[in-house]
């Protein structure tokens, strides 16, 4: 799939350290999830050269920093119209190593460069503030200042947006980056940052540093304990995002994390069902369901409940699972064997407790796996407390508006929640008792860059995205004038 790229040189396969494209000792190989096949090595780099990647980003913040607001807002601005003019290669690249439809990777081009505009036009009002004084002789300032060096860890379900929500903001703030991107997608990472060159970035301001699972510990470990790194961000599980915590506490590093989700999809009585139901196919079956705000958990009124399954079910034997790059495929491949494995556990757990198969139900070869529906789902399974991070959809049984939101919250998760009512006051009710970040309210796609995404509880801290995406890279500074 490579081979057809109209610019082969954006295929680049080694890391960018102070404008640098670095080799590195060793390689590590990059496949097609969906063939298995070998796509090419990627430079493995180590802890020293993530020490020298931030050493470099350390070195170049004062002339990045020193810039006005709005001559680095033309550098990401110039950087966002390469992404665009390259979204054909850049699609290209992230379907062969990701495995999503070649029209859902364009999707993710354009969400992803999408960032960098905002955030351009964000940079420029990164605005102070003024204190009216309670004493004649002071006055009081305040300042927002860039934190200072970056860290980006970053995952293989969106492997550009995931890079461009940490790093634009970061930027536009005045601050220096270094990306560690996912192991398995970081093509796609390489590819956006030889723009990121073409687009006029400083050296040093940008650094990916690229290695396998065993690598990426060891890069993590010193970018958590290097006292120059400021400000982590991370999107990943949870329990790698408590490691990092943890490996951050030394210095007292600024966080964000995006971590796992479990969100909640309800349908109420006076729902639209035909919206619910598409709404949920967008929601779900999304990068077959390698989301981290998939619904998981879908939890339908007991009066609609059955007419709600067979339209669902219908709806979903209608989408076609294929490679990514077959015309009109609109289900990949899961990333990795451990994906399909969760995904078979998910559903024998469902079934053996008494959950129905309505349609789907078992892998089809490789990492493929039907898009399913199961029914009869209650809260004793696997799939009601963990992330299954595939195309299964599990639909519980609820009987009240409080059973529903009862249920909804049942998790230490908070990312994203769906809800589908006509009644506007319900609509308040349910919409402000969700625990969660994020609730779409007849809707199932609530991502866009002009919006603050994150979560509550454990699925994190920080929000990216919106104009308190660029609030994560800041810090605030009072100053005190006095005498006057
Ligand atoms: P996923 O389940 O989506 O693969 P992970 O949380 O395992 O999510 O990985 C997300 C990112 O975190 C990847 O870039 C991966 O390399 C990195 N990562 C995983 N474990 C660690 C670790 N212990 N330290 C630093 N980075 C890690």
């Amino acid at each position: 799939p490579l081979a057809q790229l109209k610019d082969p040189s954006l295929l680049k396969t080694d890391a960018l350290i102070n404008g640098e494209w670095v080799g590195g000792a060793g390689r590590f190989d990059v496949e097609d999830p969906a063939t298995g096949e070998l796509l090419t090595h990627v430079a493995n780099l180590g802890a020293s050269e993530a020490d020298a990647a931030v050493t470099a980003a350390q070195a170049a913040w004062p002339a990045w920093r020193a810039k006005t607001a709005k001559e680095r807002a033309a550098i990401l601005m110039r950087w966002y119209h390469l992404l665009i003019q390259h979204a054909d290669d850049l699609s290209r690249i992230l379907t062969a190593e990701q495995g999503k439809p070649l029209a859902e990777a364009r999707g993710e081009i354009v969400y992803g460069a999408s960032f960098l505009e905002w955030f351009a036009e964000e940079a420029k009002r990164v605005y102070g503030e003024s204190i009216p004084t309670t004493d004649p002789t002071k006055r009081y300032l305040v300042l927002r200042q860039p934190v200072g060096v970056c860290a980006a860890i970053t995952p293989w379900n969106f492997p550009l947006a995931m890079i461009t929500r940490k790093v634009a903001p970061a930027l536009a703030a005045g601050c220096p980056v270094v990306i560690k991107p996912a192991e398995q997608t970081p093509l796609t990472a390489l590819a956006a940052a030889e723009l990121a060159q073409r687009a006029g970035m400083p050296a040093g301001v940008l650094n990916v540093v690229t290695g396998d699972g065993e690598h990426s510990v060891a890069i993590g470990k010193v970018l958590c304990e290097r006292d120059a790194v400021r400000h982590l961000s991370f999107t990943g599980s949870t329990e790698v995002g408590r490691i990092l915590m943890a490996q951050c506490a030394p210095s007292i590093k600024k966080l964000s994390l995006e971590l796992g989700g479990n969100a909640p999809f309800l349908v109420f009585d006076d729902a639209d069902l035909d919206s619910a139901v598409e709404g949920a196919i967008a929601s779900k079956y999304r990068n077959a369901g390698q989301t981290c705000v998939c619904a998981n958990r879908l939890y339908v009124q007991d009066s609609v409940y059955d007419s709600f399954v067979a339209k669902l079910a219908a709806k979903v034997e209608a989408l076609k699972v294929g490679n990514g790059f077959e015309a009109g495929v609109t289900q990949g491949p899961l990333i990795d064997d451990a994906a399909i494995d969760k995904v078979e556990r998910h559903v024998a757990d469902a079934t053996s407790k008494g959950a129905r198969v309505i349609t789907g139900g078992s892998r089809l070869h490789d990492r493929f796996f039907q898009p399913t529906v199961l029914a009869d789902v209650t809260d004793d399974m696997l799939c009601a407390r963990e992330e299954t991070f595939g195309p299964v959809a599990p639909v519980f049984r609820f009987q009240t508006e409080a059973e529903a939101i009862q249920m909804a919250n049942a998790t230490e998760f908070g990312l994203a929640s769906y809800f589908y009512s006509r009644d506007i006051g319900r609509i308040f009710r349910v919409g402000e008792a969700l625990e969660s970040g994020m609730v779409g309210v007849n809707t199932g796609l609530i991502s866009t860059a002009e919006v603050p995404f994150g979560g509550v509880k454990q699925s994190g801290l920080g929000r990216e995205g919106g104009h308190q995406g660029i609030d994560e890279y800041v810090e605030t500074k009072y100053l005190c004038l006095g005498d006057l």
